[in-house]
C-alpha cells in the first residue's frame, strides 16, 4: 500500500490554480519526493507534508518546471532540525547542479547530501520496494520511474476466518517463517502464508509516449503519464503528449490506472482532457494541487 499527493500538476510555469510538476509518494513511513517545480514548499505545507520527512528526490529533467523548487526546499531543510541523509537521483548533470547549488549557496548544510545519476534500467533496491529509471524521448536526458513494492507474505484470511482467528501479536513470528502455536492450535508457515503481491506506480516524467514507457507499465496499478495538451492542439511542441496518447499506452500497456498530469497553463479546465482520454481508458483519472491518492491492493481510491 502506498499514497500519492500532487504537490504540482502544472507545466511550464506556475499558474493561480497549478504549481509545477511535484508529487510525493508515501510507503511505510517514507516520502519519496518526484519532481520538485517551483513552488514546492509552500505545497508541502498546504499538505502537512514535512520536509524532513523527504528521504530521497527523483528529477526526471533539468526543465525547470522539475526542478526549480529544489534549491529552497533543501536550505528550508537547513533551517530544521535534519540531520538525515539526502539522496538525490537524476539523469545526467544532477550531481553538476547540486554540486553548484552548494558550493555557492552559503549553505552549511547539517546534513549529508547524497547524488546519484542513473542510467536507463538502473534500478534502486530497498528492503521493501525498488525503484528503476528508464530513459525516456523528451529532448534533453529525461528519465521516467518505476516503483515497484515486493511481494510480501500474509496470513491466508479465508483460513483465519474458517478457525475463528483474530488478530495475534505471535503472527509476526508466522511470517518471519517460524511455526507457533495459539490456543492448542499449531501453524506452519508453509500452510497458513499466501503471497500478497505488491503495487507499482510508473511516473512518465515528460516524454512522447515511447516503448519504455509502455515496458515499464506492463500491468502496472497505476500509471501517471504526462497530460501536456489535448488531442489534435499540440502545434509544433514536439517531445510532449496529449491526454489521449497517455491514454492509448496506458491501454497497450494493460496499465490498470491512469492518473493524468503536467498540464499546459493553457488549459484552465482540464476535464476536456480526462472526456478525451477516457474514450480510450476508462480507469483515468484527473491529478490536481493538494490531490491525494491511495493505492491499496490492485485498486486505486481517490
Ligand atoms: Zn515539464
Ligand atoms: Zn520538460
Amino acid at each position: 500500500m502506498f499514497e500519492v499527493i500532487f504537490l504540482g500538476t502544472g507545466s511550464m510555469k506556475p499558474t493561480q490554480k497549478r504549481f509545477t510538476t511535484s508529487f510525493v509518494l508515501r510507503h511505510e513511513g517514507e516520502s519519496i519526493l518526484f519532481d520538485a517545480g517551483e513552488g514546492v514548499q509552500v505545497r508541502l505545507s498546504q499538505s502537512g507534508l514535512s520536509p524532513n520527512k523527504i528521504s530521497k528526490i527523483f528529477i526526471s529533467h533539468f526543465h525547470g518546471d522539475h526542478f526549480y523548487g529544489i534549491p529552497g526546499l533543501i536550505f528550508s531543510m537547513s533551517h530544521g532540525e535534519r540531520t538525515k541523509k539526502l539522496t538525490i537521483y537524476g539523469p545526467k548533470k544532477t550531481r553538476e547542479f547540486i554540486e553548484k547549488l552548494l558550493s555557492v549557496g552559503y549553505s552549511n548544510l547539517k546534513f549529508p547530501v547524497e547524488v546519484i545519476e542513473l542510467k536507463n534500467g538502473e534500478r534502486i533496491e530497498e528492503e521493501t520496494y525498488t525503484i528503476t529509471a528508464f530513459s525516456v524521448e523528451h529532448g534533453p536526458p529525461a528519465l521516467g520511474y518505476l516503483f515497484k513494492e515486493k511481494d510480501t507474505k500474509n496470513i491466508d484470511s479465508k483460513k483465519m476466518k474458517k478457525h475463528k482467528l483474530t488478530p495475534n501479536k505471535k503472527f509476526r513470528e508466522l511470517k518471519n517463517g517460524k511455526e507457533i502455536e495459539i490456543d492448542g492450535l499449531k501453524m506452519k508457515p508453509e500452510d497458513w502464508l499466501v503471497d500478497t503481491p505488491g503495487d507499482s506506480l510508473v511516473y512518465s516524467g515528460d516524454t512522447i509516449p515511447c516503448d519504455n514507457t509502455t515496458l515499464a507499465a506492463k500491468a502496472v496499478t497505476v500509471l501517471i503519464h504526462e497530460s501536456t495538451y489535448l488531442d489534435g492542439e499540440t502545434q509544433e511542441d514536439r517531445g510532449h503528449s496529449t491526454s489521449l496518447d497517455a491514454a492509448k499506452l496506458a491501454k497497450k500497456a494493460k496499465a490498470k490506472n491512469l492518473i493524468l498530469t503536467h498540464f499546459s497553463p493553457r488549459y484552465l479546465d482540464t476535464k476536456p482532457l480526462l472526456e478525451s482520454a477516457k474514450t480510450v481508458f476508462p480507469n483515468t483519472y484527473l491529478s490536481k494541487d493538494l490531490k491525494g491518492f491511495v493505492i491499496k491492493r490492485g485498486e486505486l481510491v481517490v
